[in-house]
This record gives structure tokens, sequence and C-alpha cells, in this order.
């Protein structure tokens, strides 16, 4: 057992427990100040919010973005590292007292995507983007996800010399997805040592989520968001006369009975009762003309999962059917299958420590969410230190349940007030997390 995961596990026991009397005191005052300044702050998170709005920058482009950051955390006396993985930044707060070092994530990309939802802060910006110039617009809500951090940055800082341990901002670049030939995003910043000196032992982050009703509180233990993998398979067959198939190997039957034999994989070899998985082919490719049987075929898909073995075992599934259904026509294939971001996974001891803390900030408004086949590269922080990922709920309060514009979409708009719960959520998280480790 490392330090760090001691130091987790005692919190974890700390905060399973009751607080002491002193304890207990003490984080009643801070819950309090934290919902006191939340309101205070709020005018500001909002024309925060409203800046990165009006001007989005896309994945590795977040230039301004990381400087206008880098200048509101100096102003805080902070520690301040940026050009980390590309354009990211990193503040960090050391607390007046001993205690764990908690990290706290935000993402900082917008979209090539247009808007079209016509508010007084709505962007006007074009950028290149594989080589075409596209309009741009924070269509994932990650505007609100830095709003929400910099008020936390805000509020933490004016009473850094009573916080019972450090906390490392992490704004994090390109979360959307490095452009090809690029890295980037989470991976990177793991890579260049963002949750090292200090060493982070927990970390928190949240995706405001317009499908949900404002307000909301959502988590999950385990698997939150999906694992997303691609896979490529070729098939390998003999080209023909389309008049005489016996005298070739059709790669399009093939990739027909492939496909049948990939859809069986979720259907009726996969666990289902444990997790859910997807199998999707999202290209099929193939032929010239009506009477050539060609010599080969592609198939391109998508695969999620929220287990990690479950994972490994449908990518080894694929490749069994894959290959043999190839040797039944006479045929060779070949698949390739690039791993993409991880599960996004809620370590289930930490999220239950901090179930109270979640259900307290939601007031009646949290739920146990299922689970959301996209993906989400928090997970590599969470892959290193135990971590939790919660939904904040920000469907507009004139929509109607299931009206809202879902997330990479030109209509796409978030309900603002929104942004308090996420605030409380992550300051609470935070002081909680600190204050348990602290009481031993
Ligand atoms: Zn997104
Ligand atoms: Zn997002």
């Amino acid at each position: 057992m490392s330090p760090s995961r001691f130091l987790v596990s005692i919190a974890f026991l700390a905060i399973a427990g009751s607080f002491t009397a002193v304890g207990a005191a003490d984080a009643d005052d801070w819950h309090d100040w934290i919902d006191a300044e939340t309101e205070r702050l709020y005018d500001d998170v909002v024309e925060w919010r409203r800046h990165f709005h009006r001007n989005p920058e896309l994945s590795n482009r977040e230039f301004e973005t990381a400087a206008y950051i880098a200048d509101f955390l100096r102003g805080l006396d902070m520690e301040v590292t940026t050009g980390v993985a590309h354009t990211g930044v990193i503040g960090v707060l050391e607390g007046g007292r001993p205690g764990p070092v908690v990290g706290l994530r935000a993402d900082m990309d917008a979209l090539p995507v247009p808007s079209r939802v016509g508010l007084p802060f709505s962007p006007d910006v074009t950028s290149e983007f594989l080589g075409d110039e596209v309009p741009v617009s924070h269509a994932c809500g990650h505007d609100a996800h830095m709003a929400m951090l910099m008020g936390v940055a805000r509020m933490m800082a004016e009473r850094r010399d009573e916080l019972p341990g450090t906390i490392k901002f992490i704004f994090q670049p390109a979360e959307e997805g490095a452009p090809p030939g690029e890295e980037g995003g989470a991976e990177l910043m793991v890579a260049e040592g963002v949750l090292k000196n200090p060493d982070v032992d927990v970390v928190f982050g949240q995706h405001i989520w317009s499908p949900a009703p404002a307000d909301m509180i959502g988590y999950r233990p385990g698997g939150m968001l999906a694992a997303s993998d691609r896979f490529v398979i070729t098939i390998n067959g003999k080209q023909t006369h389309g008049s005489t198939p016996w005298t070739g190997v059709d790669p399009i039957a093939v990739a027909a009975q492939m496909i049948i034999g990939l859809n069986m994989i979720v259907s009726r070899q996969t666990e289902l009762t444990k997790d859910a998985a997807v199998i999707s082919v999202g290209r099929v490719r193939a032929g010239v003309r009506n009477n050539i049987i060609p010599e080969s075929a592609e198939l391109i898909g998508t695969i999620r999962t929220l287990d990690t073995d479950m994972q490994d075992k449908i990518h080894a599934d694929i490749r069994r059917t894959v290959e043999h259904v190839a040797l039944s026509f006479g045929a060779t294939a070949e698949v390739d299958i690039q791993r993409g971001y991880p599960v996004t996974f809620n370590d289930p001891d930490l999220t239950e420590a901090m179930r109270p803390t979640l259900e307290r900030v939601g007031g009646g408004r949290t739920r146990v969410m299922d689970a959301i086949t996209g993906a989400e590269d928090f997970s590599f922080f969470a892959n290193e230190v135990p971590g939790l990922y919660i939904a904040v709920g920000a469907s507009p309060a004139d929509l109607g349940p299931g009206e809202a514009a879902p997330h990479h979409t030109p209509d796409f708009r978030i309900e603002e007030s929104a942004m308090k719960t996420g605030v409380r959520a992550l300051a609470n998280l935070t002081i909680d997390y600190m204050l348990a480790a602290d009481g031993d």
C-alpha cells in the first residue's frame, strides 16, 4: 500500500464514521461558508463562463483560454504552471494546515459546431479544423466547467490559511480529442506528471449535463462512462466476375456474416446483467460495380464497455469471430483494435465515502444514474488515483423533460444557475475529504 493509498483509506474510515464534535462544528462552518460564497461569487462565475462561451477554442488550441485562467490563478497568489500537455494550466493552492492533496479537474476545449442559440454572448468565431475553416462553440459545456472551477479556486484561496490540505486545480486541454497526429488531453497530462509533486491523493471532476433536470447531481459507483475503442477489419477474398462467384471468394458475403457475428457478441456472449456494452459497425466499404466481386472489404466500428475485464473479453471475442468467419468462407481477415479513452471508473470506496456529501449538496436531487456509453478522458486521472466523476443536470428551465438539445449540437444550451450546484459540489467534496483525513 503506497503512502497516498494509506491516506485515502484513513480518509474513507473517517468519512464513513461520524465527525467528532469539534470536527462537526468545523464541517458545518465550512459548509455554510461555501453556500454563502457560492451565492456571493455567482455573478463572477456567470461572467467567466460567458467570457469563455464568447471565445471558444478548439482542442490543443486553447491559447487565450489558458492565458485567461493562468492570469486569474496568479491573481489568487497561486503557484501556476502553464504549457502542460500543450495548453493546460495547473494551479496549486497549499493550505495552511497539513492534509491530503485533492485534484480538481475542468476541461477547456470547444468543438467545431456552430451555435444557433442566439444569446447576447453567443460566439462568432471560426477556426481551422482538418483543413477547413469551421464555426466553433462550447457545445459540450466545458466553458461552465472552467468557470465553476475558478469559483472554487477564488473561494478556497480566501481561506487558504485554514485549509487542511492542498488543492491542485487542473485545467485540461483537448478532452474532445487532440487533432489527428497530435497528442493531448488527460493522457498526456498524466504522462507529463500532473499527478506528481505534490502527489495527488484523490481526483474529482464533473460534467454539466443538459439532458438532466437543472441541479440534479448524478453519480454512479464503478463504470460511469464507457471505454471507447475503434476497430478496423479488413477482409481479403478473391476477386472474380459477378456471374461466377464460385471462381472467387466473395468478401462482401463474408462481411455480411461477420456483421451478424459481431452483433452476436454483445447479445449472446456478454454478461449483460453485469454492465452494458455496445459494438457498432459504422462503415462498410467494398466493391466498385454490379458485376464484379471485389478483392477486399473493410468494416470500421466502435466498441463501448463499462468494465475493463468485459472490454478485454469483447476484444478477444471480436478477434475470434473475425478470424473464424473468414476461415469458414476460405477468406482471411485482419482486425486492428485501437484503444481510446478507458472506462471512467468511480472508485467504489471513495464514491461510498462521498455519497453523504453529494446527497447533502443535492438536497433530494442526487441520483444514482444510468451509465453513459459516451467516453471521457477523466478516466486517465482516475486510473492513477481514486477518482469520482459526477454529472450536474442543467436542462434549461423553459424546456420540458427530454426537450433539451443534446451536447455537441448547435442548439445546445444550459441553465446557468446549475453552476451553483457544480461549485458547491466540488467545494464540498474537497472540504469533506480533507476534514475526514484531518480528523485522524
Ligand atoms: Zn463533449
Ligand atoms: Zn464534455
